[in-house]
């Protein structure tokens, strides 16, 4: 009899919650008994009851009662009839123990690069906000923002931030349950579980932890299926008030191929961008790099200037400029000199060469947009209204005067436009800038920025 109102109440459910979710989490349930007003369920693993007991355990029993069964309780308790259709069977008796070896044997992330922390995290103008961000999240206080997301160039220092954010909560909690993974990787463990027929188990897994932390999310754009799944972890986590943060090579809305809800679920919490390095952090970087290595390589010099020259030249990524000092370093030492400046521009003459500053078009597009202030793809897009248009000419015109591309190349760049508008924004400009001299000043900026 208890079975057949189960059946009804099952009908119910399907329908109010939908396939997904009920195949899910409510299939696996098996109704064990209805005695003294307590509903009995076995679940498969402890994870599994309390995500039930949160998420449906109230609609269950009024669903019940609705059926006429007298129920004031649902409780859950492991079971081996229970099987989730992904997982492999177990005995009752080891079922919780399953639980628990396989999250913390799955656990485990990406490994964590021991040199990423805030005492090597040199601050600048650049990146001091997303420093104040990723110290505030690795506090480990309440959640203040959710998620944190830091955006911006190849090799400014997001990973290094996340990683920095994973070792600090590590240390002041170890119990905590830190995942920092790569969108990559996430999607890798996502197909590697469909296969498997172990989808409950990667669920479970993600549903379980502290914090999550994910890398170069922008990876999962246009791969429909781990969107969908990233989707839903994302917002089980913060249901759960879990922190969670997500890096990216651009901004939330600027991720082309994102579904429209994930894209405003990562604007939800706090969005920082890391933004080019300047001189001083670049200086700062390099002086940083150099205490260490004059340990390491004992009794070598380095002349003044050198660092300074470095700090100018070699714009490009803070990679590339640690990899040109680490390469100094160790061609000095093997040749026994001192570190000239003329030393530097021997050893490093590819990588000199190939750091002379490039702009790109896509560079002055971005700038622009964010000194007026309109978003990227405004300023690339149709609109006409004056306070796009006009940006969208400055950009034109730098694009024209900064780079060697040709007007249709320029064109293509935005939006497709025709050569013959391109060139009438950069004449428009060329007009203006003569007579408007905050303009003039705009200008000047912009271009002292881009070729920083
Ligand atoms: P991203 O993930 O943004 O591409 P990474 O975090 O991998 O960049 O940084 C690239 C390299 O530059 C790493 O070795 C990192 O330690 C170093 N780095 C970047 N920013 C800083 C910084 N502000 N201080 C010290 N090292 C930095
Ligand atoms: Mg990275």
């Amino acid at each position: 009899m208890t079975d057949d109102t189960w059946g009804l109440v099952r009908n119910d459910l399907l329908k109010r919650i939908g396939k997904n979710n009920f195949v899910t989490w409510i299939e696996p349930l098996r109704l064990a008994a209805i005695e003294d007003g307590v509903a009995r369920f076995e679940v498969p693993t402890v994870f599994f009851g309390d995500w039930v007991s949160r998420n449906y355990a109230d609609q269950i029993q009024s669903d019940l009662k609705r059926h006429g069964q007298t129920v004031e309780r649902i409780e859950f308790s492991l079971g081996a009839g229970a099987k989730p259709r992904t997982a492999t069977r177990v005995p009752a008796a080891s079922a919780a123990q399953k639980a628990r070896t396989t999250s913390d044997e799955e656990f485990r992330g990406a490994a964590l690069d021991a040199r990423f922390t805030f005492e090597s995290f040199v601050v600048g103008k650049p990146n001091e906000l997303a420093h104040a961000a990723a110290r505030r999240v690795a506090e480990g206080g309440p959640v203040s923002f959710n998620p944190l997301f830091l955006y911006g160039g190849v090799g400014l220092g997001k990973t290094h931030l996340m990683h920095a954010i994973a070792h600090e909560l590590q240390v002041r909690n170890p119990e905590l349950k830190v995942l920092y993974l790569s969108a990559e990787q996430f999607m890798y463990r996502f197909v590697q579980a469909l296969r498997e027929r172990q989808i409950m188990d990667f669920k479970e897994l993600f549903r379980s932890v502290d914090v999550l932390m994910v890398d170069d999310v922008q990876f999962i754009a246009g791969k429909d299926s781990t969107q969908e799944e990233f989707f839903h972890t994302f917002n089980a986590l913060v249901d759960q008030n879990k922190q969670i943060v997500i890096s990216a090579d651009r901004a939330p809305g600027e991720i082309k191929d994102l579904e429209e809800r994930i894209k405003s679920r990562l604007q939800c919490g706090l969005v920082v961008d890391l933004h080019p390095t300047d001189y001083e952090l670049r200086l700062g970087i390099l002086q940083q790099k150099a205490d260490y290595y004059r340990q390491q390589y004992r009794g070598l010099v380095i002349s003044d200037g050198v660092l300074e020259f470095l700090a100018h030249r070699i714009t490009t990524n803070v990679r590339v400029l640690e990899g040109a000092l680490t390469r100094l370093f160790a061609f000095a030492s093997l040749v026994g000199r001192e570190i000239t400046l003329e030393l530097a521009q021997d050893c490093l003459a590819d990588i000199l060469r190939a750091s002379d500053r490039k702009i790109t078009v896509e560079e002055i597009q971005r700038r622009v947009a964010e000194h007026y202030n309109v978003r990227l793809s405004d300023l690339i897009g149709p609109k006409r209204v004056r306070n796009i248009a006009r940006p969208r000419q400055i950009a034109m015109y730098l694009a024209k005067h900064l780079t060697p591309r040709s007007l249709p190349e320029i064109g293509r760049r935005f939006g497709g436009r025709d050569h013959t508008t391109i060139m009438h924004g950069v004449r428009r400009i060329e007009e203006l800038m003569t007579t408007d001299s905050q303009l003039a000043d705009d200008l000047q900026l912009l271009r002292r920025l881009l070729e920083s």
